[in-house]
């Protein structure tokens, strides 16, 4: 039997078995951080997956060394084969048996293979069957670098020897980006570390350009500030050098392309303008790059030369203050040594280099940079994505203590993705406003608009940080508004720039209001639906749809409009999604009555694309920091314009109703007296994913069971923090079941996974009363009910108290169950509670 057929559901995800192939490079200075770190991350990401680093560099890594690189490498797994580097491509052909016979043992695999020869190899070994998914990694091109290794002279034999090679090399690499058809079955993908290699290997290779993805997840990550001066003041110890002495370093092998000398020279340049500078050799080839400066005559007290381990790189970069990244004048100067280029930065390290790499001058341009202002939950959304995908980003806040958190690599929200992205060495964080200001060209706004009492959102921070921009702009500029701003900002915003700005420079407004989701708002930005770019000028626009397309955004997703239009977008999307929230709700009320199944009615009705099935889902009704002021905004804006939203005020109304409904529900579970009886709240963030309380349905029905004499028990994975603040008084628990302690009732109030899979077993005999309350409709009622727990949820009722669920039209059966005294309508409910 074929190994897959077995096992064709495993081979769709790989086995969770990834086999890594590299060639040669083991004792490459990048080894570490551009193999071994990005392994790392995957192996601790997926605790489950197994790794087999494949390297046909035997010779260069001995048991010792793999302890020493990977001290806790339960799951990676080294393999060590033969190579032939004389016997060209019979030599290939030798390494490709090899791990034929390795990878037939392997039922299922994911297989990357680093660089055009392990690509080749890879290639001709696995098994298409097997294989669930196949990448080569292009990092830099073997016959370009031949030819700058080995110029052909005049020699005739020996310019004919280096053709002949030159087209051997790059018929490998051809092979390897341009694979055998069966791989191409959607399984094969092609990692370029640069946009510019991507764009050579489509026109040199005729690569198909949709297999091409850029390899951001491979940057090497920021070094966390307490972490890099501990680092620094170490090294610089060692190398008797004192904190006022200007660092700069050199990493990397002595090949003809990388310009040792070029290097030295620019750096004796440096020192006569700087005594205090020192320059630090990190390289393999300690005796080549000696002979260099010796050639030219630098002193030795200026420099120390050094072949330092792998993984100490880090540690060594963090005592520098610039990289040097020099290359030969040719056209793979502007594909490579990009990742050496952010280890550099990830440390901290300014990059000096001589304008031969397209990509560097891109990332040291000042007016590439981006800084968003305010690192909330959207401005460090905006700013961690952007730097992902290759353009520097300065994240500046007023608020010290996030920005010391998130120097340190702590993201301060609690957003899926987020700590992942706030390492990329492209991101810096200040609370400098003004230096982020003065180095970026375009500038996002993210801070907070809150609302004010009459409904109208306050934009004080944004006019305040509209007067710091003007005030301190030098050049050009381009405002983005990520903030949600009343229509009409935009010109309040320009004419406070007018008044404030000195010089003549322009600077452009742009409304672009972000639509990203709590929770998946990582996944939003990425993939967003449609980005709204709302201004009159055509620069402007140009500018911010070129960063969008960077990162990777369809063209047709980007939709231009003028600002005010902008403006409204924002508004009216929220506001239709909260009445979409307000309607379903109405409607689970209502089949809560006539006993028929909501999330049925949701469904049936969802699958109509005209309706969509997402925002009908009944709950608690909406909350967070957007919906219930964006909505409140608009109304006040329509009232103040003669055109009342009659309907935005009904959904308004529906959605505080919706609370009463839910303690409404409480009493008909555990009696209508609440005094001295306890409440389990499973969930206080306003949704399932975040940490965010704002507007949370819970705070307001916590508030109204407290005043009702109720004892509450409340437990949220993630959202206890923030709460504690709005609500000390309550007792917060370490889990669910520890929340259902002695509870007459636990009430789920959020979607989190983990309650729609509690232990039901082990929630029952902890509770007073085995009895629940669903208002995301998450737990298996089947189940609850199996348990033995009585059971309520909104727009289930009938399922919850087993009634039948046939929906009858109009007839005897239909008008008893109505007469019957179920729900009482919404505003007897919220009479109540008055
Ligand atoms: P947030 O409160 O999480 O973040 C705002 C940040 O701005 C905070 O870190 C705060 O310290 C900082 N800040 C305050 N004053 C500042 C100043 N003068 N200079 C620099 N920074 C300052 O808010 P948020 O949720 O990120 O929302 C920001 C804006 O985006 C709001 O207008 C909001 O309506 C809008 N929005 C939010 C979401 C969302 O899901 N949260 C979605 C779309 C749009």
């Amino acid at each position: 039997m074929h190994p897959c057929v077995a096992g064709e559901k495993c081979c769709e995800n790989g086995g969770n078995t990834l086999v890594f192939v590299v060639y040669d490079g083991i004792n490459n200075s990048v080894f570490a951080s551009q193999v071994l770190q990005p392994l790392l991350k995957r192996a601790k990401k997926n605790q489950h997956q197994k790794i087999y680093l494949v390297s046909f560099e035997r010779t260069l890594l001995n048991e010792q060394k793999i302890a020493r690189l990977v001290p806790h490498r339960e799951n990676i797994i080294f393999i060590q084969f033969w190579r032939f580097p004389f016997l060209g491509k019979m030599g290939l052909r030798l390494s490709v048996m090899q791990l034929r016979s390795f990878l037939r043992r392997l039922p299922c695999y994911s297989l990357i293979a680093r660089g055009p020869l392990a690509g080749w190899v890879s290639m001709r070994a696995v098994s298409p069957a097997s294989c669930a998914s196949y990448t080569v990694q292009a990092r830099g091109l073997l016959a370009q670098e031949y030819e700058l290794a080995h110029p052909t002279g005049r020699n005739l034999v020996k310019a004919l020897f280096c053709w002949i090679r030159k087209k051997q090399m790059a018929a490998v690499e051809y092979a390897a980006f341009c694979p055998k058809p069966e791989l191409l079955l959607a399984k094969f993908r092609i990692e370029a570390v640069t946009p510019a290699l991507k764009e050579y290997l489509v026109k040199e290779y005729a690569v198909n350009p949709s297999h091409v993805v850029l390899a951001v997840d491979d940057m090497p990550a920021r070094i966390v500030e307490y972490q890099r001066l501990v680092w620094r003041e170490e090294i610089r110890n060692q190398l008797h050098l004192g904190p006022q002495t200007h660092v700069y370093c050199y990493s990397g092998a002595v090949k003809p392309w990388q310009c040792p000398d070029g290097v030295v020279d620019y750096f004796k340049n440096e020192l006569a303008h700087n005594k205090n500078s020192f320059l630090l050799v990190l390289t393999q080839d300690v005796e080549a790059f000696s002979r260099v400066l010796k050639e030219k005559q630098l002193d030795p007290k200026y420099y120390a030369l050094m072949t330092i381990p792998h993984d100490e790189m880090s540690k060594y970069l963090s005592a520098c203050d610039t990289g040097i990244v020099f290359r030969e004048k040719h056209i793979v100067s502007w594909i490579s040594r990009p990742v050496k280029a952010m280890e550099y930065k990830s440390a901290g390290l300014k990059i000096a280099h001589n304008h031969t790499s397209a990509w560097l001058i891109d990332v040291e341009k000042e007016e590439n940079t981006v800084a968003v202002l305010g690192t909330g939950y959207v401005g460090l959304v905006v700013g961690s994505c952007v730097a992902k995908f290759g353009t520097p980003v300065i994240c500046a806040d007023i608020d010290e203590r996030k920005i010391e958190f998130l120097k340190n690599g702590i993201s301060p929200i609690y957003e899926p993705g987020v700590e992942d992205l706030i390492m990329s060495p492209l991101l810096t964080f200040t609370t400098d406003l003004v230096s982020a200001i003065k180095k970026a060209r375009i500038i996002f706004v993210a801070v907070p608009t809150p609302a004010q009492a009459d409904g109208n959102a306050d934009v004080s921070v944004v006019k305040e940080v509209a007067k710091l921009i003007a005030k301190h702009s030098n050049d050009y500029k381009i405002v983005c508004l990520k903030s949600t701003v009343p229509i009409g900002t935009h010109a309040v915003v320009a004419s406070i720039i007018q008044d404030y700005k000195k010089g003549d420079h322009t600077i452009d407004i742009v409304s672009t209001p972000e639509f990203l989701r709590e929770g998946t708002a990582v996944y939003d930005y990425l993939y967003p639906d449609r980005v709204i770019i709302g201004t009159k000028s055509e620069r402007a626009y140009e500018a911010v749809r070129q960063l969008y397309l960077r990162m990777g955004c369809r063209s047709e997703k980007i939709i231009w409009t003028d600002n005010p239009a902008a403006e409204t977008i924002k508004y009216v999307a929220n506001s239709f999604l909260a009445l979409k929230i307000s309607f379903i709700n109405e409607i689970a009320n209502f089949c809560d009555r006539i006993s028929v199944d909501v999330l049925a009615v949701a469904y049936g009705v969802g699958l109509d694309k005209r309706i969509g099935t997402q925002f009908l889902k009944p709950g608690p009704g909406y909350g967070g920091s957007c919906f219930p002021k964006d909505v409140q905004a608009l109304l006040s804006m329509a009232q103040e314009a003669g055109s009342p939203l009659k309907i935005m005020e009904q959904a308004v109304q529906i959605n505080e109703l919706q609370r009463y409904q839910v303690v409404y529900k409480i009493k008909n579970l555990v009696g209508e007296n609440l005094r001295g009886k306890v409440i389990a709240i499973l969930g206080l963030a306003f949704k399932a994913n975040t940490d965010d309380v704002r507007k949370s349905p819970a705070i307001d029905i916590i508030g109204l069971l407290l005043k009702e004499g109720a004892l509450i028990r409340a437990y949220d994975p993630q959202a206890m923090f923030n709460l504690r603040k709005e609500l000390p008084d309550i007792t917060y628990c370490l889990n669910a079941y520890d929340a259902a302690q002695g509870a007459h009732i636990a009430v789920v109030l959020t979607e989190w996974a983990e309650f729609a899979t509690l232990d039901l077993a082990k929630l029952h005999p902890l509770m007073k009363q085995p009895c629940v309350l669903d208002t995301r409709n998450i737990v298996p009622l089947q189940r609850l009910k199996a348990s033995g727990f009585r059971v309520d949820t909104v727009g289930r009722s009938a399922i919850a108290q087993d009634q039948d669920m046939t929906f009858i039209p109009a007839s005897a059966d239909r008008k008893k169950r109505l007469s019957k005294p179920a729900f009482t309508a919404h505003t007897v409910v919220a009479e109540q509670f008055k």
